[in-house]
């Protein structure tokens, strides 16, 4: 595979440029690069392609952030397959929705016949889990307002023994065209009837039990089924929950986006968990075992004699399962810290003095005869005489 250029070199934005300025280039790029306007081209699939990449990462705070930290490496560990990326969890289609929203016709409005069957929109909403529900999924209920065809008008909205007549503003057609002056000269563009917002019928006597709309709304519990591995940010696709379709249609999706609750101890990052387990100072000199937090619960470790306050040791496959494959778990890192003994009495504190004694005397070699409880104006004096002292020697 060819060395992977740069997300912000890609898209031609300098690293410091704003979310809008990084959408502007990727529009332009998507526009300049679009395989539709480009059949069979292959260079431009790829560029389209490399574009659509970088924008995904860059658009999105929390992996923009992992990028600018760790570069590509950044998502090589997700187990994103050939391209290295793993696009789970990020709606394409939304974005193109939001992007060629604006130069297909207007206003988000999407591009539609009035005629055939056509999908609903998707819904979106969220849900909150914690830290170990991440790493080892969970079922979640959650409440929905969902819209269902009215019965009692069959989705028309017109009163019963009524129907619904044909839009005199655009002749049942559900658009209307208009020419416009344009870059490209004199276009006609076409547009959705606003009179009939495209359905080309009109409604005179509304149907009492939907007020016209055609659809009555409900609320309705809904399980989502969220997989050990999932990350902060990334969302279920629930199929068929969304809004309902037209014309027959199938009922758009609705997307779950999953935010977890921080946890106290364990910080994650992708498959790795990461965390600091406190030893003692005894324990840090003679060795001992410690027990360590993970998310299987505590294990015990052995602590070797000599240990460094910092020291960083692996439990391996004790991260966070593989999103694709619950079987591959990531590991968690620990970090050892040693801790200062405080609230020590006085036995205690005579056993590290004869310690120090024991170990070279590091209490009595900066301030000489000095015990660390002396006034304050005579230590003062003690560094005065010290000082004196070592420029006599000059
Ligand atoms: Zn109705
Ligand atoms: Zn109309």
């Amino acid at each position: 595979m060819a060395e992977k250029r740069d997300y912000y070199e890609v898209l031609g934005v300098p690293k410091n440029a704003s979310d809008a300025d990084i959408k502007k280039a990727f529009r332009t790029l998507a526009k300049k690069y679009h395989p539709d306007m480009h059949p069979g081209d292959k260079e431009c699939e790829e560029k389209f392609k490399e574009a659509q990449e970088a924008y995904a990462v860059l658009s999105d705070a929390e992996k923009r952030k992992q990028y600018d930290q760790f570069g590509h490496a950044a998502f090589d560990g997700t187990g994103g397959g050939a391209g290295g990326f793993d696009f789970s969890g990020m709606d394409m289609g939304d974005i193109f929705g939001d992007i060629f929203g604006d130069f297909f016709g207007g206003g988000g409005a999407r591009r539609r016949g009035n005629d055939g069957p056509m999908k609903g929109a998707n819904l979106r909403t969220s849900v909150r889990i914690t830290f170990e529900e991440a790493v080892f999924g969970c079922e979640k209920e959650i409440e929905m307002v969902l819209k269902d065809e009215c019965a009692t008008c069959h989705g028309t909205g017109a009163k019963p023994g009524t129907s619904p007549e044909t839009c005199t503003k655009c002749g049942g057609k559900g658009k209307v065209v208009f020419t416009q002056q344009s870059f490209f000269g004199t276009v006609q563009n076409v547009q959705t009837c606003p009179d009939c917002n495209g359905t080309g019928k009109v409604v005179k006597d509304k149907c009492p039990d939907c007020r016209g709309t055609g659809y009555i709304a409900r609320k309705r519990k809904i399980q989502v089924t969220i997989p050990a591995g999932i990350d902060n940010g990334q969302s279920v696709r629930i199929r068929e929950k969304g809004e309902p379709g037209v014309n027959g249609g199938p009922r758009g999706d609705l997307l779950v986006e999953v935010v977890v609750s921080r946890h106290p101890i364990f910080q994650r990052q992708d498959m790795n968990i990461y965390s600091t387990a406190p030893v003692t100072f005894a324990q840090a000199a003679l060795g001992g075992e410690i027990r360590i937090n993970t998310v299987d619960g505590d294990v015990l470790y052995e602590v070797k004699p000599g240990t460094q306050t910092d020291t960083k040791i692996r439990l391996k496959g004790k991260g966070v399962p593989s999103l694709r494959n619950k079987g591959v778990r990531g590991d968690q890192y620990v970090t050892l810290v040693v801790q200062t003994p405080t609230g020590l009495n006085n036995e205690a504190k005579e056993a590290l003095r004869h310690f120090d004694e024991l170990t070279g005397a590091s209490l009595n070699r900066s301030n000489a005869g000095g015990n660390g409880t002396q006034e304050k104006g005579k230590k003062k004096k003690g560094f005065m005489d010290k000082l004196k002292e070592s420029f006599d020697d000059i």
